[in-house]
């Protein structure tokens, strides 16, 4: 028997369609993110509870909504952003179909509280089946819109039943808040648990684009980008990002997309990249890429469905052909002007000649003399050209590339196509001074890998392979720490954090050196004098925190016996040692043995590797391009194990810190001042370049400020240019 057709209620209906819509948590973040961009917000924080089914909560601080628009906000093809259907050819904004709303307001639970700015007060409205429940009251609130989102598919139990794990579910919202934080760097994005206070992501209004990205796919990735860009009149499209080189490589292709801002996937693109890379990665493994593609909006289909990522376009094929020609010569145009070599443990002591320098042990001995095939060089503007322009009668005729046999062999790898870079650095190298003691170079390499956790979600592992190819096997994630002492010492840094520091931090201009302690900075027209010293410690000290587990390895080509480095330590006056305190040697071997027990742990959250011989082997890599003063390091071995407290995990992981902190930090102890005469402020790797492009660059973007800076004396105000101004009227 045939069965009664019947018209499903409308409310099924609709409920159905939204159903349609919104088919996971993470797509209703997706759809309120692009609103909150659409009303022009420069923060955006978003909060989950059970994966987003029970709760989710997205702050702006944007337009707001007129309270005359609330009654309508949530209703079907309502919207402020389109009006004719032409208007859709040449729309800029993400939403136009006034259908996201509407869509969640079906199936979860509503509450929109928001403020325009001439509003007097917020108001906030609950919604339901897309209609306004009561009318919308007012309350306190800053300008921006809360949207909240509960319980949602209460009422559609098949979809609700569907999804198993919230944790999955919470790893989707943030990989969608992530990759928009990553395409709209200048905003600021967070997203965290509900009763959590630390983020689990979070980028800063002032981080560029890579700082974005390498707070989310971690350093390994970021260091080795390449930025892309080209465009095409005929074709009408644009393309800007950033790509991983061929030294680089994941077992999956990370591709984050973006045409004309929306978040998508494009197999076809996805395809012709892979293509391109074949050529230069290992088998089996992959490239990262960060693509933001603009194409003009006539020719492109906006009107997709909100779950339908994979895109397509008019003339599809030709603008994917010309991408891939862009991205091929970048590829190219990076292999061939790479050269590889490790990096001295003291790049900013080798040309200050190691004469005051006291020789403790073999390393701080023979860390006088940078080779330049001991560098490591991965971009090109890491050197300024003015390197390159050494006196010409400085220059040996025929250069002796002098070395370390074994380091060197291992870290070079010259296509023929090198040799000019490889000239000039052969010539950089004789131009060095000479140093006495060269047999043992102490280097380092920098090894790219990080190490591998057991609790988490996904970790890479990568290595340097022989022929100093960098492969990752895994994809590269962040690892994300479940241990509360570290999530505690994290809200510690930010309760303490100072907003109008931060504000000046970021956007301030170097001004000059005056020596390696102290740094004169201006902000607006204010000159600052910062405690380099201090605030390098504070900066280190918060990397550790924050990107606890997730470091490179500095590792030391030869591993140094902490047995002596103790020994030195012991031996200095610093260390207060006194006869009453027994036999050095034996305070040493205590030191080893002890160290050697709390190596795993160091190893695995510190990237501090000590190896079952009692020898120390790395040292974690904290900032790229900085290595900290080795002259510090046994000192910091003997405070590991007087200065810490090992027995609570907490303390334990901030002493810690403080303790590696301190020896990162630029100590003017530790570095001579130049000789007179000699013009170094522009040379890569002094203590004035990386003091204006690695220390002040961070201090841009990786730290939170504490309020007591501005107290202690490491950040003082010390003129501000219209009072001179005034002072000068009167004269
Ligand atoms: P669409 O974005 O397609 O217009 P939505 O259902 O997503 O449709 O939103 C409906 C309307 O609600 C938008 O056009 C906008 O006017 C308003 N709106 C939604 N979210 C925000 C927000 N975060 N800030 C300001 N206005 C918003
Ligand atoms: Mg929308």
């Amino acid at each position: 028997m045939a069965g009664f057709i019947r018209k499903l209620e409308e409310v099924v209906v609709n409920r159905i369609a939204a159903g349609e819509v919104i088919q996971r948590p993470s797509n209703a973040v997706k759809e309120l993110i692009e609103n909150c961009l659409d009303a022009q917000s420069t923060n955006i924080q978003v909060t989950v509870k059970d994966g987003g089914m029970k709760l989710l909560q997205i702050q702006d601080n944007g337009t707001g909504i007129r309270k005359e628009d609330m009654e309508i906000v949530c209703e079907r093809f309502t919207t402020s952003k389109l009006q004719t259907f032409e208007d859709l050819s040449a729309i800029a904004t993400y939403g136009f179909r006034g259908e996201a709303l509407a869509s969640i307001s079906h199936i979860a639970h509503v509450t929109i509280t928001t403020k325009t700015a001439d509003a007097q007060c917020a108001y906030r409205a609950n919604y339901s089946d897309g209609i306004l429940k009561g009318p919308s009251k007012p309350c306190a609130g800053n300008q921006g819109t809360q949207v909240l989102v509960e319980d949602l598919f209460y009422n559609v139990p098949t979809r609700k039943r569907s999804f198993k794990s919230s944790s999955d579910e919470y790893s989707r919202i943030v990989e969608v808040v992530s990759r928009y934080a990553i395409h709209n760097s200048g905003k600021s994005f967070s997203v965290k648990k509900q009763g959590e206070t630390i983020a689990d992501v979070r980028t800063l209004p002032n981080a560029s684009v890579v700082d974005n990205i390498r707070g989310v796919f971690g350093n390994a990735v970021s260091r080795e980008l390449i930025e892309v860009g080209c465009e095409d009149q005929k074709l009408a499209f644009k393309i800007k990002g950033y790509i991983s080189n061929a030294n680089y490589s994941v077992k999956k292709c990370i591709m984050v997309l973006f045409i004309n801002h929306r978040l998508v996937e494009s197999s076809s693109l996805r395809k012709a990249m892979e293509t391109v890379y074949a050529a230069y990665l290992p088998k089996n493994t992959h490239p990262f890429l960060y693509l933001s593609l603009e194409i003009a909006p006539k020719n492109i289909d906006v009107n997709v469905h909100p779950t339908k990522h994979e895109v397509h376009f008019l003339h599809e094929d030709s603008i994917i052909e010309s991408v891939q020609k862009h991205i091929e010569a970048k590829l190219l145009g990076s292999n061939s002007s790479r050269t590889y070599f490790t990096q001295t443990l003291l790049p900013g002591l080798s040309a200050c000649g190691a004469a005051d320098v006291k020789p403790s042990i073999g390393m701080s001995e023979s860390a006088d003399r940078v080779y330049a095939h001991q560098m490591v060089r991965t971009d090109c503007r890491v050197q300024k050209l003015d390197a390159f322009l050494q006196p010409k009668e400085k220059l040996l005729p025929e250069p002796e590339i002098a070395g370390p046999s074994g380091a060197d062999s291992e870290a070079k790898t010259v296509e023929p196509d090198d040799m000019d870079m490889w000239e000039v650095m052969e010539q950089m190298d004789a131009e060095l001074p000479e140093s006495e003691d060269d047999e043992q170079v102490q280097d380092i390499q920098r090894e790219h890998s990080r190490k591998e956790q057991n609790e988490v979600e996904e970790v890479e592992k990568t290595e340097v392979a022989k022929e100093g190819k960098v492969t990752a096997p895994a994809t590269p994630k962040r690892h994300m720490t479940k241990l509360r002492s570290i999530k505690e010492l994290r809200s510690e840094i930010s309760d303490k954090a100072h907003k109008g520091l931060q504000e000046m931090l970021q956007n301030h201009s170097f001004v000059g050196c005056v020596n390696p302690e102290w740094t004169l900075i201006q902000h607006h027209t204010k000159l600052y004098i910062l405690n380099t010293t201090a605030l390098s410690q504070e900066l280190f000290y918060q990397i550790l925190i924050y990107d606890f587990g997730n470091f490179g390895i500095y590792r030391l080509s030869t591993a140094t016996p902490i047995y002596d480095l103790a020994m030195v330590a012991l031996g200095s006056e610093e260390s207060g040692w006194t006869e009453e305190d027994g036999p050095k040697e034996g305070l040493a071997q205590y030191i080893v043995d002890f160290l050697k027990k709390k190596a795993e742990m160091l190893g695995e959250y510190f990237s501090l590797e000590i190896d079952q011989e009692g020898n120390l082997k790395g040292l974690p890599l904290l900032l790229d391009n900085y290595t900290p003063a080795i002259e510090g390091l046994p000192m910091f071995i003997l405070r590991l194990a007087t200065e810490v407290n090992w027995d609570s995990e907490k303390d334990c992981f901030r002493d810690f810190s403080k303790e590696c902190s301190m020896f990162y930090s630029i100590r003017k102890q530790y570095i001579l001042e130049d000789e007179p005469g000699k013009t170094q402020d522009s040379e890569v790797n002094s203590w004035r370049w990386n003091v204006e492009h690695v220390l002040c660059k961070a201090f841009r973007s990786l730290i939170s400020p504490p309020k007591h800076i501005s107290e202690d004396g490491t950040v003082l105000q010390i003129a501000n240019l219209p009072d001179l101004y005034k002072v000068f009227e009167r004269c």
